[in-house]
């Protein structure tokens, strides 16, 4: 175990991790103006750029920014895994002593780094952005966001804070703890929370795109949305559960209602119609049930396969030193030596 470090003195060295798909106009003007505001803070700093399967030219950018600057590091995806998967494929290279996460799109504020760090030196772990507004989304998207935080917290031991997003400075404890959960299908903004550590929210205010435009439009925040509930709560069984209930207490009691009319009243049962849409109320609802079921079927099947979250078709650039090869410089060599190697190019996923 190495001996805690003094937080106020020490001056760590900086990982910044940074998922790109198809950012070629906006890296190489980013990089440098990220790098030099880093380099403020820390002599020891490395920015983990992860290309995730980009279509445009961000490939051929990233290798000549690592060319450029021996603090870029390339990480080329074999394919788009899309970003939670980028981000886990960062945060397994990234070897600094604290982790910042950041967008490549220049809308997170580098600035804000520094106030971040500041609070990690009085004791937070995980420093995390809050957007202040939502004024670039439509008043229907900021409700349905609302909603979603309300469903997935709910009866939850563990609280997704609402807006938070991925923009956030973590200790290197939280990032192992992050590195040792194995689940596919990813949310991120759940494993910070599941992962826990004393964290602080602090509101800043995204700038504009500096290029191109959001991957992710209802499509992609649906799915993202249904990956958290999925992954995160079994809030969709239980209401399942809820209106199966509630609906068996209504047929029951129109059930009581039909035969009173007809012994109290001698009213005859009405026709065929009440039971036609009946029956097709009740199927709906069963469809439904398997529907949200199969849901969940499905995530079980993606996790039992064990595939890993990502690929690595290589790693460019030097970054930071290896913790692992300079342990390695000890006299104790093994079969492990090769091993530690592989674990950084490929998900060191605990199977
Ligand atoms: N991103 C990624 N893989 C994807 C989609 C997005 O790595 O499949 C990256 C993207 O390059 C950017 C970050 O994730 O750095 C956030 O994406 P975007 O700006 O589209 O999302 P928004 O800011 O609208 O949430
Ligand atoms: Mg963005």
């Amino acid at each position: 175990m190495p001996a805690p470090i003094d937080r106020l003195t020490h001056t760590p060295s900086i990982s910044c991790v940074m998922p790109a798909f198809n950012e070629a106009g906006t890296l190489a003007r980013l990089v440098p103006q990220v790098l030099s505001e880093l380099l403020l803070l820390s002599p020891q700093v490395e920015l983990v750029i992860v290309n995730d399967g980009s279509r445009d030219a961000s490939a051929h950018v990233i290798d000549s920014l690592c060319q450029q600057y021996p603090e870029v590091v390339g990480i080329d995806l074999s394919r788009n895994f899309g970003k939670e998967a980028a981000l886990t494929a960062g945060l397994h290279a990234a070897r600094g002593e604290v982790v910042v996460l950041m967008d490549a799109d220049g809308q997170h504020p580098v600035a804000l780094v520094a106030r971040m760090l500041a609070l990690w030196r009085e004791g937070q772990d995980v420093v995390y952005a809050v957007r202040r507004t939502r004024e670039d989304q439509s008043r229907l998207h900021a409700k349905l966001t609302h909603v979603f935080y309300r469903l997935i917290n709910w009866g939850s031991r563990v609280e997704i804070p609402a807006h938070a997003g991925d923009f956030r400075l973590m200790d290197r404890q939280v990032v192992e703890a992050l590195k040792a959960l194995p689940e596919r299908n990813r949310f991120m903004k759940g494993l910070y929370a599941w992962v826990g550590y004393r964290s602080m929210a602090i509101d800043y205010e995204p700038l504009p795109r500096a290029d191109g435009r959001s991957h992710f439009g209802w499509r992609g925040s649906i799915a993202l949305a249904l990956t958290g509930m999925l992954a995160f709560s079994i809030t969709p069984l239980r209401l399942l559960a809820l209106a199966g209930l509630l609906l068996a207490g209504a047929a029951l009691f129109y059930g009581a209602w039909v035969i009173a009319e007809y012994f109290l009243w001698g009213i005859d049962v009405p026709g065929y119609a009440t039971i036609v849409v009946g029956l097709m109320f009740f199927s709906g609802i069963q469809l439904l049930s398997i529907g949200v079921l199969a849901e969940y079927v499905a995530r079980i099947y993606e996790e039992v396969k064990q595939r890993p979250a990502y690929w690595v078709r290589q790693r460019m650039g030097r970054g930071l030193p290896d913790p692992a090869s300079q342990v390695r410089e000890r006299p104790a060599r093994g079969p492990r030596t090769a091993r530690a190697e592989r674990d950084h190019t490929q998900p060191s996923l605990p199977l």
